[in-house]
């Protein structure tokens, strides 16, 4: 049987769309969020994704403020505008686009970042904070993780969960939520003996290895949820010299005969990123002038 699709544009604009009725009932207060976002240089890809995020931002009725930086800034420049933005009153989130030139070293301008601010939820204080069940902002892309996962099944608890991969910005992290909802959690990485086995254990595999189409139909136990994080650009088969497309870190095709509910790549955890980021701009807002997280985005 095929395993049901979980879309990733529907619920990522469904998000938008709860984001968009929060920031109308903060500007009707008086209160309008607003994101500030940092690019320094002139990386093509990075562009896009700035361009994007600013046009998202505004189209949720918030204020985007862009600052764009040469190549060659020092690190004591971007230091500066970060402190800038900490004390800019109509500024609720800070996101530094990654990756950074050489010569800035990205810890110490994440680490500027004021945590009441870090949308990217990146800063020690938030990680702690979510590693301690504290309030927290939490990383983007984990936290669309789990919406997606919740999306099919809205009770994760007593799921056995493997996650496959331990960065600090995705896989540590998506830990960290699914112990949040009581799950029964593995943290799977280059090191992990028996792989296979591990991961047919899991209700929930979450795969963020970068590794393209690593994982086979026969590694996912029959009915479980997968949510494949990877981003992995290959050449097509199809189209001639030159042409790529975009696959995950699971075997789509296989484990959609094995698995009961999975995202596609593109399509799947990917457009949760922008909405999730939008949704930590509203929560921080709302922190910031102690005023309750809309019910709907909480
Ligand atoms: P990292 O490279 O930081 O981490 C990869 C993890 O995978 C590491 O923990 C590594 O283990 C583990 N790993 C690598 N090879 C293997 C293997 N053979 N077996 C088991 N584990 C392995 O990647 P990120 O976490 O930053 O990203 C992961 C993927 O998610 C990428 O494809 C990235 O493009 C994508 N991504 C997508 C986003 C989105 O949808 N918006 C956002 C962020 C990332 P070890 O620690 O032992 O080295």
């Amino acid at each position: 049987m095929s395993a049901a699709l979980i879309d990733g544009v529907a619920q990522g604009e469904a998000l938008r769309e709860r984001v968009r009725d929060a920031v109308r009932g903060l500007s009707a207060l008086g209160t309008t969020p607003g994101l500030a976002v940092v690019l320094v240089g002139d990386d093509p890809a990075s562009r896009v994704y700035v361009r994007n995020k600013s046009a998202r931002t505004v189209e949720a009725g918030m204020r985007s403020f862009d600052h764009r930086l040469p190549d060659d800034v020092s690190e004591a420049e971007l230091l500066d505008v970060i402190r800038m933005l900490n004390a800019d009153e109509a500024v609720d989130g800070i996101l530094v686009q990654l990756p950074l030139p050489p010569q800035i070293d990205a810890a110490k301008v994440l680490l500027a970042i004021d945590p009441a601010k870090d949308v990217d939820g990146f800063h020690p204080v938030n990680a702690g904070r979510l590693a301690t069940g504290q309030p927290a902002l939490v990383p983007c892309t984990p936290l669309g993780c789990v919406i997606l996962a919740k999306s099919v099944r809205p009770s994760l608890s007593g799921l056995e969960a493997v996650v496959v991969g331990r960065s600090n910005i995705v896989g540590k992290p998506v830990a960290q939520l699914l112990l949040a909802e009581s799950c029964t959690v593995t943290v799977a990485h280059s090191r992990t003996r028996n792989l296979p086995e591990v991961c047919r254990r899991a209700d929930l595999l979450v795969a963020a290895i970068g590794r393209p189409e690593m994982i086979p139909g026969d590694w996912i136990k029959p009915g479980a949820i997968v949510i494949d994080v990877g981003i992995n650009r290959v050449p097509s088969p199809a189209g001639g010299e030159g042409r790529t497309r975009l696959v995950g870190d699971v075997n789509f095709a296989e484990a959609r005969e094995v698995a009961g509910a999975i995202t596609p790549v593109p399509g799947g955890v990917g457009p949760m990123t922008i909405a999730c980021l939008l949704r930590n701009t509203v929560q921080a807002a709302c922190a910031r002038r102690g005023l309750p997280l809309a019910q709907a985005l909480a």
